[in-house]
């Protein structure tokens, strides 16, 4: 199943640009601009997580590492883009070829504590 781009007013919260919900990607009116291939593809990235953890054990283990993070960095902003599906998304957003190649549950490479 392809994910289909949602453009809305209410997801995700205000100052996020996107967010992917398999097989959704809502993307906010207003930073609708600001979705580009690089934006699209870091969404993409999460679409084969949550399909590969089929959705719920995703936004459980995301959430979960979250909590994790913050409690190792101390800083919001900072555990998010260390969860390891983040850290994924974006250290391979810029490679549009990079789904072509990826391996199975890649982001478990990302979940080292650094
Ligand atoms: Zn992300």
């Amino acid at each position: 199943m392809k994910t289909k781009v949602i453009f809305n007013d209410i997801i995700p919260f205000r100052g996020f640009l996107a967010m992917c919900l398999w097989p959704f990607i809502f993307v906010r009116n207003s930073a609708a601009s600001h979705y580009n291939t690089v934006a699209n593809n870091h969404e993409q990235i999460h679409a084969r997580q949550q399909k590969e953890m089929l959705i719920l054990p995703f936004l459980i283990w995301y959430g979960f590492e979250w909590l994790c993070r913050f409690v190792q960095y101390r800083n919001s902003n900072k555990a998010y883009h260390n969860i390891s599906f983040e850290r994924e998304a974006y250290a391979n957003e810029k490679d549009l070829a990079y789904l072509g190649s990826r391996k199975p549950y890649a982001w478990t490479k990302y979940l080292r504590i650094k």
